[in-house]
C-alpha cells in the first residue's frame, strides 16, 4: 500500500496535535432518531482510540442522510456524538455548526486527548459540489481547523469513492493518513480484487438493476458465478420473458440484461422460485411459486426456498465469497428468509469449506445484524457498500488515489 497510515502518523507523535479525522457515521435512524445499527461507530474506535492514546487532539467529521446542503436537524450528528460518547467512555462534544465559530472555537479549546465532532459535512453545499473550486474553499475551511500542524486522517471507508471535499480535497492541504479502519478495509479487499481463491461467487442484491449493471459486468469477468436476487433479478427474470407481474422492473433495462444474459448467461445465476406477496406489505398474503406463477397483480418480494438451496450449493463449494445486497425485502419478516439463508450459506461456507467471505456494505452488514446472524461467521464485514463494490470492479476511489498522491 503507497500511503501512509495511523501507525506513521503516531510514530512521527500526535500529542497537543490537531487530528482531523473523516468518521464514518452514516448510521441508521428510526422514525424518532434512534440508532438502529451503531456498526459504522464501532468500526471508527480503533483510530479515535489511537489518536486520544497519543494525545491528539481530536476533530471529527462525518456526513449523515442526504440533507442536500442544507442545515436540517434531522439529519444532525447529536445521535451520534452521544453513541460515540458512550462508546468512547469520554464526553465528544458536537459543534453547533461545520466551519463556523463555535466549531473553531471549540476545536481551539481542545486539551489533550479530547474529542469533539463538527457538525455534519453535508450541511455545507459545498462539500459535494461539482465545482473544485467551490470545494476546494471548504476543504480550506475544514483544514483550517488543523492548521497549527496538524494532519488528516482518513477513516471513512463508506466515502472514499467519493471525491468529496472533506474527503479528498481536504486531503490535498493537510499531511493526509489512512486511517485503520481504511487500512484494514483496503487489505481485505485487495486480497479479493487481486488474487482470490477460487471458486470466486459474487452474490449480488438490492433494489435496482442499473445500479449495479457495470458490477454485474466487472464481477462476472473475474468472478467463476455470480448470483442474482433482491429487487434487481426481476428485470433479469424479465429479460428471460418470464411475466414478474408487479415485482420491481426497470423496463428501460431489459436490453440490457438481455445482453448481460447472453455475454455471462453460463455465470449468472438466477432464482429458481420466489415468494409473491399480494402488496408491498408485511403483513400481505403471501406463498412460495414457479419463476412463472406470480399471480396477477401480485409482486415478488423475495426468492423461494428452492433458490435458498441452489445458491446455497454453489456458495458451499466457494472459496471466495463476496456479498452485496438483500436478496428480499429483509426488513419485513415474512420475506427476509432469502437473505437469512443465503447469508447463513456464506457462514457454513466460511467454517466448513475455508473459504474467505466478505460482506460488502450498508444493508448487507446492517441485514447480517438485524437478522441476527452471528456477525463474527464472515472472514470480514466491510463498512463501504458502494466502496467496497467500486474497488472490487476496479475503479480508483478517490478518497484512496488522493493518499498515494
Ligand atoms: P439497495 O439499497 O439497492 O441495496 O436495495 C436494498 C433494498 O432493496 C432493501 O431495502 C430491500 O428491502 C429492497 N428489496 C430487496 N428485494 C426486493 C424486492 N423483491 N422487491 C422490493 N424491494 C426489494
Amino acid at each position: 500500500m503507497a500511503f501512509k497510515k495511523l501507525e506513521d502518523l503516531l510514530n512521527e507523535g500526535v500529542e497537543s496535535r490537531h487530528i482531523l479525522v473523516r468518521s464514518d457515521f452514516n448510521v441508521p435512524l428510526d422514525e424518532e432518531g434512534n440508532i438502529t445499527d451503531s456498526g459504522r461507530i464501532t468500526a471508527s474506535l480503533p483510530t479515535i482510540k489511537a489518536l486520544v492514546d497519543g494525545g491528539a487532539k481530536v476533530i471529527l467529521s462525518a456526513h449523515l442522510g442526504r440533507p442536500k446542503g442544507q442545515v436540517n436537524p434531522k439529519y444532525s450528528l447529536a445521535p451520534v456524538a452521544e453513541a460515540l460518547s458512550e462508546a468512547l467512555g469520554q464526553y465528544v462534544a458536537l459543534a453547533s455548526d461545520v466551519v463556523g465559530e463555535d466549531a473553531h472555537e471549540r476545536a481551539n479549546g481542545l486539551n489533550d486527548g479530547d474529542v469533539m465532532l463538527i457538525e455534519n459535512v453535508r450541511f455545507d453545499p459545498r462539500e459535494t459540489s461539482k465545482d473544485e473550486a467551490e470545494r476546494g474553499v471548504f476543504a480550506d475551511e475544514l483544514a483550517a481547523l488543523a492548521a497549527d500542524n496538524g494532519a488528516f486522517v482518513s477513516d471513512g471507508f463508506g466515502v472514499v469513492h467519493r471525491a468529496q471535499a472533506s474527503v479528498y480535497d481536504v486531503a490535498k492541504r493537510l499531511p493526509a493518513y489512512a486511517g485503520k479502519l481504511v487500512e484494514k478495509e483496503i487489505t481485505v479487499l485487495s486480497t479479493v480484487a487481486k488474487d482470490p481463491a477460487h471458486p470466486y461467487v459474487v452474490v449480488l442484491g438490492g433494489a435496482k438493476v442499473s445500479d449495479k449493471l457495470g458490477v454485474i459486468e466487472a464481477l462476472a469477468d473475474k468472478a467463476d458465478k455470480v448470483i442474482i436476487g433482491g429487487g434487481m433479478c426481476y428485470t433479469l427474470l424479465a429479460a428471460q420473458g418470464y411475466n414478474v407481474q408487479k415485482s420491481l422492473l426497470q423496463e428501460d433495462q431489459i436490453g440490457a440484461c438481455k445482453d448481460l444474459l447472453e455475454r455471462f448467461g453460463d455465470k449468472i445465476v438466477l432464482p429458481v422460485d420466489l415468494v409473491a406477496a399480494s402488496d408491498f406489505d408485511a403483513n400481505a398474503e403471501h406463498k412460495v411459486v414457479a419463476l412463472d406463477g406470480i399471480p396477477a397483480g401480485w409482486q415478488s418480494l423475495d426468492i423461494g426456498p428452492e433458490s435458498v438451496k441452489a445458491f446455497g450449493d454453489v456458495i458451499a463449494t466457494s472459496k471466495t465469497v463476496f456479498w452485496n445486497g438483500p436478496m428480499g425485502v429483509f426488513e419485513m419478516e415474512a420475506f427476509s428468509k432469502g437473505t437469512a439463508g443465503v447469508a447463513q450459506a456464506i457462514i457454513d461456507a466460511t467454517a466448513n469449506n475455508g473459504s474467505f467471505t466478505v460482506v460488502g456494505g450498508g444493508d448487507s452488514a446492517a441485514s447480517v445484524r438485524t437478522l441476527g446472524l452471528n456477525e463474527d461467521g464472515f472472514s470480514h464485514i466491510s463498512t463501504g457498500g458502494g466502496a467496497s463494490l467500486e474497488y472490487l470492479e476496479g475503479k480508483e476511489l478517490p478518497g484512496i488515489a488522493v493518499l498515494e498522491a
